[in-house]
């Protein structure tokens, strides 16, 4: 892989010769001594620095030590043996494939179902910086032994997500690219641009990127950490521009704690444009897109260095990795509708802070702050926006919304499939699909039925605008996968049991109830290879779909209420029979035509049943799934409703502690 990449140093004596290296098509190799940048150059680019005039030499490889870092094979039992050594501390989260179809795993480290703050830790975006890997599986290690009890009991209130191999194929090439030699960390869907050096064909083309923006909706994280080798710095957004976020100093506050802690010589810290500009990388997504406060990390100038030398770079940064996850002012709390005290997704914007911050799909927020008292507003499609004041001190508030009146007409079906159509249950002349960080799509008019462009349309539950008036969550765009295909789903007494053709570890549910459509976590009692029981207990004697997040994907089943017949009924199975989607497309018209007035709350009204019982509706949610889209290209992830791990469960029935709302 990427055997025709040639590493240069270029010199840039002036603003006007580093304006000059970017338009030549070099990508930016995170290495930097006075004024030589490393870069990386094919064939053409290195014609076109040759005739730049700029000066350059090309940079001698850097030696390849065999014992310093773990295969990708062997991340996955590190990862797995620490899981299942610390049952009550660690879950292991199958977060989807890379283009090789290597699992990518993460740890969920945490004591309790209800964190306060998430923190969240990538490493080895780029395969030939193993160094970053290796301090990523440190901190976990260092929460979980913890020999010194240096965190305490951090953990009981909080938790943090760790992903040491982002681009396992790329650790087993030692190469900087994933197997489709795309950059990963030019791929994210926030300043994307196809002026970088291999970004991939458009924002999110790659596997592994979607794997993560998946998880970045699913978790939530109010800081992150990207971890990288080739330098040694702590980097701040934004990269693709030099102007300054309102967080500027915050973010300088943090990386001078960092700093401060971090025992490599001539460590150093900087916004990250001011280093040098880049589109598409992975902190400016999670700022951008979720206000995340996300650091690019350097470890280590050389990017895979010796077992000695690892050791080494382990021990200079785990006291500064430690200081910045405890730090002390965060925000933090949960959005909860004031009638039923369910969570619900909203939008917080802090007063002085141009950046929204972006709750999970429960309500739950979470992000550090400095040491005032702030002014917050709270927005929701469906509620009444509400300001509060928060304390930077972290304890957990609850923020109440009152619910509004919601839009008379409803779309059906609720599950979309790739032809974008749907119905609604009464007329409108302006239909508007809108969410949080994503630019609106309109949807036109098709004779009786209303069609969007679904290429528009990221995974996730959409809020749906219809002349003005909102039906928040009503259309969900499936993400579809051979891999993580649904057989059949039934209820038994207060269970409901969901069968998989194959069943990886770190299921998460949701019910989504009533016409302002909380997300009610369902907990996972137990699960085998192939079927997961969720615990239906709490979820009112109503009709509800299912949200799952599975496998770095995302599931839904409309009316999960119903029991699926589809498993005993193979020969009934649509296989590329779109027709079977568009059967139940027009019967199961049960968008509530007849009312919704602003009473409801939650409890009231949601789709009633099919009046055509021929068909379960349900079978609307599972046909989607199995015959829309199915891409074979590894998967098609993206947003995600949080969840909660199942982890290692496997039948052992006293790990449900294990299990966290989230
Ligand atoms: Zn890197």
């Amino acid at each position: 892989m990427a055997s025709d990449i040639t590493d240069v140093w270029v010199y840039t004596e002036s603003n006007e010769d580093r304006l000059t290296l970017r338009s030549l098509g070099l990508g930016f190799a995170e290495g930097q001594q006075g004024q030589w940048l490393r870069m990386h150059a094919d064939a053409k680019a290195l014609d076109a620095l040759n005739s730049s005039g700029l000066t350059y030499r090309l940079a001698r490889r850097e030696m390849v030590h065999e014992g310093g870092h773990l295969s990708p094979e062997e991340m996955v039992d590190a990862l797995t043996d620490l899981a299942e050594d610390h049952p009550a501390s660690a879950e292991l989260v199958h977060l989807g494939w890379s283009v090789e179809d290597r699992p990518v795993l993460g740890l969920r480290i945490s004591h309790t179902d209800a964190p306060a703050r998430r923190v969240r830790i990538l490493g080895a975006h780029h395969g030939d910086e193993t160094a970053s890997a290796e301090v990523a599986l440190q901190t976990a290690r260092d929460l979980l032994l913890d020999p010194t009890d240096s965190y305490g009991s951090w953990l009981d209130e909080h938790e943090v997500w760790v992903v040491p191999h982002v681009n396992p194929d790329g650790i087993a090439e030692l190469s900087r690219y994933n197997a489709n030699e795309v950059d990963l960390n030019r791929n994210y869907g926030f300043m994307w641009s196809e002026t970088e050096f291999r970004p991939g064909d458009s924002a999110f083309s790659e596997p592994e990127t979607r794997n993560i923006r998946a998880m970045g909706a699913w978790t939530s994280a109010g800081l992150g950490l990207s971890v990288h080798a080739g330098a040694t710095n702590l980097g701040w957004v934004w990269n693709y521009t030099e102007a300054r976020t309102d967080d500027e100093e915050l973010l300088e506050h943090i990386a001078t704690a960092y700093a401060e802690d971090c025992t490599t010589d001539d460590f150093w810290i900087t916004n990250g444009a001011d280093w040098y500009i880049t589109n598409g990388d992975t902190t400016d997504w999670s700022y951008g897109r979720y206000g995340t406060l996300d650091f690019t990390l350097e470890v280590s100038d050389h990017k895979h260095p010796s077992t000695v030398r690892m050791e080494q770079v382990r021990d200079e940064h785990s006291d500064a990795i430690q200081r910045v996850i405890q730090w002390p002012w965060w925000i933090a709390g949960q959005v909860t509708n004031q009638d039923t005290a369910r969570g619900i997704p909203a939008v917080l914007t802090i007063e002085g802070i141009d950046q929204p911050v972006l709750t999970g799909p429960d309500g739950t927020f979470s992000r550090p702050i400095g040491e005032d008292v702030v002014q917050v507003s709270i927005d929701s499609p469906g509620f009444a926006s509400v300001e509060v004041e928060i304390d930077p001190d972290g304890a957990p508030v609850e923020i109440q919304m009152a619910p509004q009146i919601l839009s008379s007409v409803r779309p059906s079906p609720r599950v979309l499939d790739s032809s974008g159509m749907f119905t609604l249950s009464g007329d409108a002349t302006s239909v508007v699909l809108g969410r949080p960080g994503h630019d609106s799509v309109e949807a036109t008019r098709s004779e009786s039925r209303w069609q969007v462009d679904s290429a528009l349309l990221q995974p996730g539950p959409w809020d749906v605008t219809i002349d003005g008036a909102p039906s928040p969550r009503s259309l969900i765009v499936p993400e579809e996968d051979e891999r993580v295909r649904i057989a059949a789903h039934w209820t038994e007494a207060e269970s409901l049991y969901i069968s998989f053709d194959e069943l990886n570890q770190g299921l998460h549910a949701w019910a989504l109830l009533g016409s302002h459509r909380s997300m009610l976590p369902l907990r996972v009692v137990e699960s085998s290879d192939d079927t997961v029981r969720l615990d239906i207990s709490s979820v009112p004697s109503e009709p509800y779909d299912l949200v799952i997040w599975h496998s770095g994907r995302q599931l839904f089943i409309q009316d999960a209420q119903e029991d699926s017949d589809l498993a005993d009924d193979d020969s009934s199975l649509p296989g590329d029979d779109s027709g079977d989607t568009g059967g139940p497309l027009g019967e199961d018209d049960d968008a509530p035509a007849e009312s919704d007035d602003g009473e409801d709350t939650d409890d009231d009204n949601t789709p009633e049943m099919d009046a055509d019982r021929s068909v379960p509706a349900s079978v609307v949610g599972e046909n989607a799934k199995l015959t829309a889209g199915c891409n074979t290209a590894p998967g098609y992830p993206a947003f995600l409703w949080l969840v909660s791990l199942l982890g290692l469960i496997r039948m052992r029935s006293g790990q449900c502690d294990i299990y966290r709302s989230f």
